[in-house]
């Protein structure tokens, strides 16, 4: 292309990309968005590339989309996309939306950015199906999902009060069993997670049952923000806490709590949070979905060379996305170093969040046989019917079918140029491995629910 063309459609990216900040300058006329909606990025430095060398053929349908995230590690790739310009070398400028709460996303979702919400963003699992299937929406309205990457493996762990210091409540439970049964005749064991029926829900539910504690019998979970069981943790009325970074380290730093164990030694390699979309949006705007994808993989490889992580700590602890006193309070954690809070101290990298690339090879392709553990999960505990895992999971692998799309995300690695050694070419991971040694083999998820001790479900 010659010099001329060059500057030309550079300009003219420029104009579009202004004509959108008119658009957001135009909100308030319109009287969207409320304040849990204001854009992460709206006041950094527009994200503008050359984005001239897109094909015709990859040419995003829209330009614009509106995806929501939670400030905790897991938005990176999405943060990251837009503040190094990933998202606009594809052709897409991305409005990312600060949510207040799960529960609010979940809300924004429904109504979607042409009501003033959100096209999609940063799901715990498995969010997308049960909205997909109407059963955590409002009068039970099924919206579609599409479910098109994962965003982050690890990150995430279990706080305790520190009261609890010295008593064996840690990774292995086996010294605190009298504790837990001694307080469950006063006031039981408290933990909290900040949305019912997914990862953080699930994590502590898991660590509790393989120590032999029936988080159903033995303890109280319940669903509260986070910043508020900080809060309830200084008091005493709160013992547990299931999170992610940046709390953890900030739970230790300021004296309220320690780790009793990171996710990363549960399950190592787990599958954590994930982008997910309104599949209507998806269906209509295909190669702009595959944009979105490309420019959070590049994110996502950006971010797995740790000499970028840095940088990134910066990025994201500035005020418009987690508002942090200092980037330092992810340094550390970004880099596999884990100040326990209980004199342990974690030094190994592969303990870090990864983004693109772990020990069991690709993060970021959603495999289904992670999609198959959370559903499994969610009938262990009762939270869905047992018919989704009966009769080989028929009911589970259906709806896995329609709200996974790895499809599309083999076409944006392709289209991204991503070595074919880096695309899985099954869509199992194949048999899991728990810290209890416990084993899910994704073929026959009711062998896995049977050979558990402690769940809700009878089979
Ligand atoms: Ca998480």
């Amino acid at each position: 292309m010659t010099e001329f063309l060059n500057r030309f459609s550079r300009r003219k990216f420029i104009l579009t990309a202004g004509a959108s900040a008119g658009a957001v300058f135009l909100k308030g006329c319109l009287g969207n968005p409320p304040e849990n909606l204001s854009s992460g990025g709206g006041t950094t430095k527009p994200a503008v590339q050359e984005v001239a060398n897109i094909s015709p053929e990859q040419k995003p349908e829209t330009t614009t989309v509106k995806l929501g995230y939670i400030p905790i590690v897991e938005a990176a790739p999405l943060i990251i996309a837009k503040e190094k310009g990933f998202f606009a070398k594809y052709g897409m400028n991305v409005d990312l939306a600060k949510q207040a709460s799960w529960g609010a996303a979940r809300d924004n979702v429904e109504i979607g950015s042409v009501g003033g919400g959100i096209d999609g963003g940063q799901w715990q699992m498995p969010m997308p199906h049960l909205i997909t299937e109407g059963l955590i929406t409002k009068g039970n309205q099924k919206i579609p999902m599409y479910v098109l990457c994962q965003l982050i493996t690890h990150g995430n762990g279990i706080a305790i009060a520190n009261k609890h210091q010295g008593k064996g409540v840690s990774l292995q439970l086996a010294g605190a069993k009298s504790l837990f049964k001694e307080l469950k005749s006063s006031t039981p064991f408290t933990a909290a997670f900040t949305f019912p029926h997914v990862n953080q829900d699930l994590w502590i539910r898991y660590w509790l049952a393989a120590g032999g504690i029936d988080p159903d019998a033995d303890v109280k979970l319940l669903t509260v923000p986070a910043a508020q069981t900080v809060a309830n943790m200084k008091t005493g009325t709160m013992d547990a806490f299931s999170t992610g970074d940046p709390w953890p380290f900030r739970l230790v730093n300021d004296k309220i709590g320690y780790m009793a164990a990171l996710t990363a030694e549960i399950w190592k390699n787990h599958p954590e949070e994930y982008l997910a979309m309104r599949a209507d949006w998806v269906d209509k705007h295909p190669k702009a979905t595959k944009a979105i994808l490309k420019g959070i993989m590049e994110a996502q490889q950006w971010l797995d060379n740790f000499d970028n992580r840095k940088e990134a700590a910066q990025i994201l602890a500035g005020r418009n996305y987690f508002n942090l006193p200092s980037a330092e309070i992810l340094a550390d954690p970004y880099q596999g170093k884990y100040d326990m809070g209980d004199g342990r101290k974690i030094d190994d990298k592969t303990m870090a969040a990864y983004y693109w690339k772990d020990g069991k090879g690709n993060v970021s392709y959603p495999y289904k046989s992670h999609d198959l553990w959370f559903i499994t999960e969610n009938v262990r505990w009762g939270f869905l019917p047992k018919d989704y895992i009966t009769n080989n999971a028929a009911k589970a692998k259906e709806l896995i079918n329609k709200v996974n799309r790895e499809d599309i995300w083999k076409e944006a690695a392709k289209e991204a140029g991503i070595a074919a050694a880096d695309i899985p070419t099954n869509t199992s991971r194949g048999v899991e491995e728990f810290f209890d040694g416990t084993k899910f083999d994704p073929e026959k998820p009711e062998e896995y629910l049977k050979s558990l001790k402690i769940k809700k479900v009878s089979v």
